[in-house]
């Protein structure tokens, strides 16, 4: 239970007023604190959680995938509807220039056979460590398990574990991520009180995410786990073609869930979201086209059956034998025509997403219209408070792609902040007050 004991931080005579706030130790909070106390700004930081760059940690178990090696052109696009915003940040920090400020800071990176790019050891804790150990020596201060509970008479409050304490500052950086992995410290329970203060917030939802396609208990039991490795995956489009993308997925207790479901899930999310549910199609055999395919299926197959038949002509076996059974009707399998079809195209009903605690990122969050047009971050409705990273409402699939926006935001944000407290004359030349 927290005391709810007033102490304002400002009342010490000996530490002087914080110039600059920044609220969560993730990539973007971390970022506008490097920008900020590098460009002379006292910087105190402030998160909720017991250290900084949980999320960032997580990222680096499964290998950290920093940014991605494409052309520019493409990285670009992956920012979709939101491409033009997140192009002024990567504009000025460029994935190349990601890389360059890895190795600034001790750490080699590598582009993988796919273009993504990792730090040497694939991990996140020797980075962050270093970067940690960077930003103390610009002397920002960190104050862990401070949890930011809004605005109080024009003041910040903050939950401590000594009881509540107010601050304030020239200008306030808020990075505080979005609303998936809860336990890591990106709540979202920022958003109702940005939304009071008048900043236009768009729902978060899952991003990044798996989906539920109500197996059956037969399939289930047998196939939850397995690995999907040589697919194809797509969405009809509105005339109802389908883009097939090739890639990899598994298939999870309630439905389907990995980075090829993750490289269509906004789209799948927004058509759930519009039609009550989203058909997504597999093909199953990616590698041979639709007349081999039909043509291996017609082959005669003497006395052997059906199943031996497509396991030893086309390798169809385990969990890819498994869901023809599990979403093509009996009277469809035995149809040589319809069975081959569905080989190249097996249409999957998805019925929702998973729940966004559970998704790799989110989406939604602080609207590009409530900042001011300068791409600085700063709220309009909240003249010297800026917002970075993953709170605001951009999104992108997996492949590095969300931490360089997160840094690249909160490189804009706190320029943006360092500018405002420059020209409010509240940094006087870099000494500190
Ligand atoms: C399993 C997993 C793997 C991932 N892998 C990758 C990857 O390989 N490549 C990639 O590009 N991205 C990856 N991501 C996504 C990436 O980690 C996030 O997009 C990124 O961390 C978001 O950065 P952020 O600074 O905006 O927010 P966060 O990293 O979420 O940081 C927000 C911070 O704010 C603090 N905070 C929140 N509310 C408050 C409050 N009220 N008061 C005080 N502090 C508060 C939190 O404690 C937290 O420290 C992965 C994510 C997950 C979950």
């Amino acid at each position: 239970m927290l005391a709810s004991r007033f102490r304002p931080l400002t009342m010490s005579i000996a530490s002087p007023t914080p110039r600059a706030i920044v609220i969560g130790g993730g990539p973007a909070g971390l970022m506008a604190a490097e920008v900020l106390a590098a460009g002379g700004v006292q910087v105190d930081l402030y998160d909720a959680m017991a250290s900084s760059g949980r999320k960032f940690l997580l990222a680096g178990k499964g290998g950290m995938n920093i940014t991605h090696a494409e052309p520019y052109e493409a990285f670009a696009s992956r920012y979709g509807a939101r491409r033009a915003e997140v192009e002024r940040w990567l504009a000025a920090f460029t994935p190349q220039q990601v890389r360059e400020w890895i190795h600034d800071l001790g750490i080699d990176t590598f582009v993988g056979s796919s273009g993504r790019v990792f730090p040497a050891d694939m991990k996140a804790a020797p980075l962050l460590r270093a970067w940690l150990h960077r930003l103390r020596e610009l002397g920002v201060r960190f104050h862990m398990r401070h949890r930011w509970t809004g605005w109080r008479d024009g003041q910040l409050v903050f939950a401590t574990p000594e009881g509540e304490i107010l601050s304030q500052a020239g200008a306030v950086v808020l990075a505080l991520g979005g609303a998936s992995w809860a336990r890591l410290g990106s709540d979202g329970a920022w958003a109702p009180w940005l939304a009071g203060r008048k900043v236009d917030v768009a729902p978060l939802v899952p991003m990044n995410c798996g989906f539920d396609a109500d197996w059956s208990e037969y399939f289930s039991s047998r196939h939850a786990g397995a690995p999907l490795t040589t697919v194809a995956l797509g969405l009809a489009d509105a005339q109802g073609g389908v883009a097939f993308r090739k890639g990899q997925f598994v298939v999870s207790g309630t439905g389907i869930e990995g980075s090829l479901v993750y490289a269509l899930s906004g789209a799948i999310r927004d058509r759930i979201a519009e039609d009550g549910q989203a058909t997504v199609f597999i093909d199953l055999l990616p590698d041979h086209d639709a007349r081999r395919v039909l043509d291996e299926v017609m082959r005669p197959r003497g006395s052997r059956s059906l199943s031996s038949h497509l396991q030893s002509r086309l390798g169809v076996s385990g969990v890819k034998a498994g869901l023809l059974r599990e979403c093509l009707g009996k009277d469809d399998f035995a149809d040589p025509g319809k069975l081959a079809r569905a080989l190249k195209a097996l249409p999957l009903v998805l019925k929702r997403p998973r729940p966004i605690d559970e998704a790799i990122s989110s989406g939604g969050g602080v609207r590009f219209e409530a900042l001011d047009e300068k791409g600085s971050g700063m709220l309009r409705a909240l003249p010297g408070v800026f917002v970075a990273g993953e709170m605001i409402d951009w999104e992108a699939p997996t492949g590095g792609y969300l931490l360089t926006a997160c840094f690249g935001s909160g490189r804009a944000a706190g320029q943006g902040a360092l500018d405002w407290l420059r020209r409010s004359d509240k940094v006087k030349q870099g000494t500190p007050s």
